[in-house]
């Protein structure tokens, strides 16, 4: 059976970066899952689908056909044959991907894909119900967090970085703490920390001491 490591917490917490390093260190596949429930709000957003309504997005996910494959450390996705990139990142994305993530269907159906990819290999699977409800028994499971502040910095940061900044600082920590409130309070897998997982504030640390502390805290055969 291969392994799992579950990543879970709020946007901006340092999942991915942490994620992503603790995955190569250890020759995980990375699995971004936010990355699922974005190209389902984008197909939805192209085909016009009112994301507030459930029964609409219902039909996106039930007609929605995402490709597997294993490039570079990490499991990409393959919509029609190619890859999305920064057309998932946009601000349009950000407020509507609560919405989509909400429905029951779009859920069961990333949950299911997720599941899957134990078949390709040991992976570290980051978003917001890994450990609570897509890989609840695996013995490697974290919550990231981080204040509002930091969180708002680093999201707004990276933005800026990847060229496709196109909100004030207060308007990313608004959109942040909006996603926050609606993926927390949602009925179908919301986000919370669960018993028994290992919490890992990194407000005030740096992405190598929050590295450092999850391979710190990992059981010792996934370490060897
Ligand atoms: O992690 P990321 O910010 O890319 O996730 C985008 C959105 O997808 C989140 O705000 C959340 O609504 C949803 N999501 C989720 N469950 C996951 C991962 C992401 O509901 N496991």
């Amino acid at each position: 059976m291969n392994k799992v490591i579950a990543v879970d917490g709020p946007s901006g917490s340092g999942k991915s970066s942490v994620s992503k390093a603790v995955g190569k260190k250890l020759g995980f596949l990375h699995v971004d899952s936010g990355a699922l429930y974005r190209i389902m709000t984008y197909l939805a957003i192209k085909e016009g689908v009112d994301t507030t309504s459930p029964e609409a997005v219902q039909t996106v996910a039930e007609k929605c056909d995402i490709e597997l494959k294993v490039e570079d450390g990490a499991i990409k996705y393959y919509i029609q044959g190619r890859t999305l990139g920064d057309e998932l990142r946009t601000p349009e994305i950000n407020a509507n991907a609560s919405y989509v993530a909400r429905v029951k269907e779009v859920r069961d159906k990333i949950t299911e894909l997720l599941r899957s990819m134990t078949k390709f290999g040991d992976i570290i699977v980051e978003g917001r119900d890994i450990t609570t409800v897509v890989f609840p028994d695996t013995p490697a499971r974290f919550f990231l967090t981080a204040s509002a502040e930091a969180r708002a910095a680093r999201r707004q940061k990276e933005e800026v970085e990847k060229g496709i900044a196109a909100q004030s600082a207060e308007e990313v920590k608004n959109s942040l703490l909006m996603r926050d409130k609606i993926d927390s309070s949602r009925k179908f897998a919301p986000l919370r920390k669960a018993d028994g997982v290992i919490e890992i504030d990194s407000s005030n640390m740096t992405l190598e001491e929050s590295i450092e502390a999850m391979l710190s805290s990992l059981p010792s055969d996934y370490v060897a």
